[in-house]
């Protein structure tokens, strides 16, 4: 490795001479040459007018004691004496109290002999070694700090070496060691990667699990009642007498069933474009109610729900629905979910099933029953004496109360006051409320939450984590951030792309038309949703990109972006703020607001179709066979043909073909028959032809002549 520079400048240098200075004004006499005597109201506060009274200091000093400054003044013309002739001007008074006073003076003295030599007196210091930490990149001035040492004596280092470097900047972690190594601290490297260690997952003791309630997700097709389910079974919990009545909505909720176990319930819209939530949904939960209507049996959403149960592992009930209606025929249904190998228990199979009806009620605490059975069956446990781990359900920017989270615990309690990390975000827990709205002190596992308190809003599915204190959640959510930017700068980048990307795109051909959007929603799990719908659509020529998709209000800075990108812009249950709403019109940008994900999804389809290029169709029209070439002085060359097959249209395209080989292909400019110009010629008759920019056709070239239609393709 190259020396990385000289240890730092301060044991030599510019110090002698100060610090010759510093300790005491006495050791400056000897550094006056002569004529020192009377000008040496210097070093007053020294202790000799007492002690060293045969000094020839004596005379001048005693001199000016009775208060003559005028006499001392201006004998003192040099720097400092003007300061050691205002103390020369003390009184009487203070002049007796001699030795407070030359300690305060010292003092004040080594102060200012500081101040003047920057601080470099407290190099004098028995320097500390320390072990430095090193992630994988890291700023100057977080080096510096880390190792306590200044940052500009790095940056004079890197300078000795040939780079330039502000303290802002980021060193790679060789650099850095190197440094740290040069000036005598220890180094441990780091990865980044390494700040979430330990954050999740740390295995608990056999003996601290506690039986927990389980968590249920509910999944089927679109209109087979999921909604209704879910509201019907919340509204058995409110008649079941449970405190705080009316629930409100935070995405999930508990219930309690006939048979004294609580249950879970996480309660995200039954949407199609929801299948990635609910695939992540699937992953915090235990049980899969999965709702078939009895009326329509099972559909496309149903074999999805399925499968992600199944790709998760967990166990499913099958709840059949609607069987108030005098069309359902729930055996219809069993024995169709025997192809998806659902093997309902009245058909000997393991899996539960109930028929019921949201709307009348019918059967729903048999659902409530089954559910705890297969959690018993599970034996769900958790440790609640540990800090908390969870997963981030809902979360959405409340306007008074800042962001908000909806988490559901799986370990351990949360508890005001914790300090948590999600994603990106960190915060301390201000409040915590339930499901009913009631404010809690602590959530233990299973149980869905409102958390308060986090500074930024964390996105569905992040997993929830409490640490020790704020400087792990700011080095696990600084981390975290850099990585979501490092992301994002690739994804924004990938319209440029990788020399890879590009290579493939010009083999598929002219390249991969992309459609920039920006999505704005007004919760995380739209949001979502949209991004996963819209990544669907296209095909290998044109694509949606979406370069920024968040929650909350479209703001001036969105508009900005869609200006550079040239993106249009997509409000979800969200409008533009005022100043947004001007610069889009200024800039004439579109905003398009939303709020069904259906026709948000087959507007962009139909949008994007129109940048798809149009099928373009060839119809035969007929040929001629080129008899005679004739050239006409101003025109050009022109072929008498004589058409031989169907009929040729003036400014039809051509191709010229010699001996079954194509030679030209263009237009025709002209078309006469004998001196007019004409629309078209039919077969057998002779005609006259040039074409457009082409001259050289010969006798025996067969013209093929064609019509091109365009056929506009849709996704
Ligand atoms: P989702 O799309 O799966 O959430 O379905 P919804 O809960 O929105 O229900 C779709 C329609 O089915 C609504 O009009 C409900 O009123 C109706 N519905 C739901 N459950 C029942 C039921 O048990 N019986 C009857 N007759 N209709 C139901």
């Amino acid at each position: 490795p190259p020396p990385l520079g000289a240890p730092p400048p301060r044991p030599e240098g510019p110090r002698p001479p100060r610090s010759s200075a510093g300790p005491a004004p006495a050791s400056a006499i000897p550094t006056r040459p002569e004529g020192a005597g009377p000008m040496r109201s210097g070093p007053p506060q020294g202790n000799r007018p007492r002690t060293n009274a045969g000094d020839d200091d004596e005379a001048p000093r005693v001199a000016r004691r009775p208060g003559v400054p005028g006499k001392a003044t201006p004998s003192a013309p040099r720097p400092g004496g003007g300061e050691n002739a205002g103390r020369a001007r003390l009184t009487v008074t203070n002049a007796l109290e001699d030795a407070s006073e030359r300690m305060r003076s010292e003092a004040s003295w080594r102060r200012r002999m500081r101040r003047m030599t920057g601080h470099r007196v407290t190099e004098q210091k028995e320097k500390i070694m320390r072990v430095v930490t090193i992630p994988e990149t890291i700023t100057i001035a977080d080096l510096a700090n880390r190792m306590s040492e200044r940052a500009v004596d790095i940056i004079r280092m890197l300078m000795k070496q040939g780079q330039m470097h502000k303290i802002t900047d980021v060193i790679d972690a060789d650099t850095a060691q190197l440094i740290a190594e040069e000036l005598g601290h220890t180094v441990t490297r780091v990865a980044e990667s390494d700040v979430e260690e330990g954050l999740f997952d740390a295995p608990d003791a056999e003996d601290s699990l506690q039986p927990r309630a389980p968590v249920v997700t509910i999944m089927g097709h679109v209109d087979h009642g999921k909604t209704s389910l879910l509201d019907a079974l919340r509204k058995t919990n409110v008649v079941s007498g449970e405190a705080g009545g009316i629930t409100q909505h935070i995405g999930a909720y508990q219930v309690v069933s006939p048979l004294g176990g609580k249950i879970t319930f996480i309660d995200t819209p039954g949407h199609a474009a929801f299948t990635a939530m609910r695939a992540r949904g699937a992953k915090v939960t235990d049980i899969v109610v999965l709702v078939v209507a009895a009326n329509d049996s099972v559909m496309p959403q149903t074999v999805e729900a399925i499968n992600h149960a199944k790709a998760a592992k967990v166990p499913m009930i099958v709840a059949i629905n609607k069987i108030d209606l005098p069309d359902a025929r729930p055996e219809r249904v069993k024995t169709d979910l025997l192809q998806y190998e659902v093997q309902v228990e009245s058909l000997g199979g393991d899996v539960l099933e109930i028929e019921l009806s949201a709307k009348t009620g019918q059967n729903l605490d048999k659902l409530l029953e089954a559910i705890q059975l297969q959690a018993e069956v599970l034996e769900l446990k958790a440790n609640p004496d540990r800090l908390a781990e969870g997963t981030v359900i809902e979360a959405k920017l409340d306007r008074g109360r800042g962001p908000v989270a909806t988490v559901l615990i799986q370990r351990g309690t949360l508890r005001t006051g914790d300090i948590v990390v999600a994603g990106a975000e960190w915060g301390r827990v201000r409040a915590l409320v339930s499901d009913k709205g009631e404010q809690l002190s602590e959530a233990g596992p299973s149980t869905p939450v409102e958390v308060l308190g986090f500074n930024g809003t964390p996105e569905a599915g992040d997993r929830v984590a409490v640490v020790e204190n704020e400087a792990r959640a700011r080095e696990i959510t600084d981390y975290r951030a850099h990585q979501k930017r490092e992301k994002q700068a690739a994804r924004l980048g990938a319209g440029r792309g990788t020399l890879a990307d590009m290579m493939s795109q010009l083999k598929a051909g002219a390249g991969k038309k992309e459609f920039p959007l920006i999505v704005k929603g007004d919760v995380q799990g739209s949001v979502e949703a949209i991004v996963g719908a819209l990544a669907k659509l296209g095909n290998d020529e044109v694509g949606a990109r979406v370069i920024l998709s968040g929650v909350g209000g479209i703001t001036e800075s969105d508009v900005g972006l869609a200006e550079t990108s040239g993106a249009v812009i997509i409000g979800f249950n969200t409008r533009a703020h005022k100043e947004a709403r001007a610069a889009a019109e200024r800039a004439g940008i579109e905003i398009r607001y939303y709020n069904i994900i259906y026709d948000l999804v087959d507007d962009i389809k139909a949008a994007m179709s129109g940048l798809l290029t149009p099928e373009l169709r060839e119809t035969m029209l007929g040929n001629a066979e080129i008899l005679e070439v004739f050239n006409i002085t101003k025109v050009g060359k022109v072929a008498g043909c004589r058409v031989t097959e169907g009929r040729v249209e003036r400014g039809a395209h051509v191709r010229l073909i010699r001996d079954s080989v194509v030679v030209h292909e263009g237009k025709l400019s002209t078309l006469k028959r004998f001196k007019d110009e004409v629309k078209e010629v039919q077969v057998g008759q002779e005609c006259g032809m040039a074409f457009e920019s082409y001259q050289d056709m010969r006798v025996g070239d067969v013209i093929e002549c064609y019509r091109v239609e365009e056929i506009k393709r849709s996704l």
